[in-house]
């Protein structure tokens, strides 16, 4: 027969096993908590750091072009220029006013994706015209210190937005830029490859990190380093070019350049050429 001091002690035995067991699952929601709270904390925290640099960079991004077209018509009310150094002044002027644009066009573009009211205009459209296009216009606002070479196979065709796509092909080569010393040499190629068109842009700059090389698609993303900080930008070009490239059912890739740099591969489907 078992005692009753033995039964009372399987029974204190029994509880204390209840109690620490509820204790411990308590504890362990307790922990979960925490850290979901301290996780979520953190995003917000996050959240708010991006869009406090966005709102200084922003402003700045605006002030500074604004400041440069002043200036450049001041000049041309005080002075008695000549024909050339009128020309000079006033292309200054109209890349200081294509500068605002695209910053314009970006802070557009960001709000509609946030709005998840980014409708694409989609029709064929002749991806091998609109790289040139752009390119050209680049080319036209650069001075001949930044050299573009383009290897851009003819007569390619996507179904695409045309304005999206030119969107895009200017964040990626702009940037490509303005991560580059002024001297550099900036390659974009288009060709066709397994019925997608390929579109690369290699540069020989700064290079991206590989734990940064997810981070940068994020909005108001900036690599947090002294050369980037010293560059204009607001975070949202590549945030808007995964978002067209998604809406266009196509990839995106970085990679690191040789000997040094990066690569952004762009792969949107082909459609048939037309001749
Ligand atoms: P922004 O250029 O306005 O800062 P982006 O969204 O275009 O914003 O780019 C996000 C970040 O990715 C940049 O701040 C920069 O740190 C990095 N980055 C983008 N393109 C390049 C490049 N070609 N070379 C090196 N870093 C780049």
């Amino acid at each position: 027969m078992v005692s009753n001091e033995a039964l009372y002690l399987h029974e204190l035995e029994k509880r204390w096993f209840m109690v620490a067991g509820e204790g411990l699952v308590f504890l362990t929601l307790l922990v979960i908590g925490i850290y979901k709270t301290r996780q979520s904390f953190r995003k917000e925290f996050q959240l708010a750091r991006q869009q406090k640099n966005f709102l200084l960079s922003i402003t700045h991004e605006f002030k500074s072009p604004l400041a440069a077209v002043k200036l450049n018509l001041q000049t041309l009310q005080k002075r008695h220029l000549s024909k050339d150094q009128m020309e000079h002044v006033l292309s200054n002027a109209i890349s200081e006013t294509d500068r605002i644009d695209n910053l314009v066009e970006n802070a557009l573009m960001a709000t509609r994706i946030e709005a998840k009211n980014l409708d694409m205009l989609l029709s064929e459209m002749d991806i091998s015209a609109c790289v040139n296009n752009v390119l050209t216009g680049i080319r036209s606002t650069t001075g001949s210190e930044v050299v573009i070479e383009s290897n851009i196979e003819p007569d390619i065709f996507i179904l695409g937005d045309i304005l999206a796509i030119s969107s895009l092909i200017s964040n990626l080569v702009e940037n490509a830029i303005k991560y580059s010393t002024s001297d550099t040499k900036i390659n974009v190629t288009l060709a066709t490859k397994r019925n997608n068109a390929l579109l690369i842009v290699a540069d020989n700059g700064i290079g991206i990190s590989d734990n940064e090389k997810n981070e940068i698609f994020t909005k108001f993303y900036r690599v947090g380093n002294e050369e980037t900080r010293r560059t204009k930008g607001t975070g949202l070009g590549l945030f808007i070019v995964k978002h067209i490239v998604d809406l266009h059912h196509g990839r995106v890739e970085v990679r690191d350049n040789e000997p040094k740099g990066t690569i952004f591969e762009i792969s949107i489907p082909s459609l048939k050429s037309v001749i």
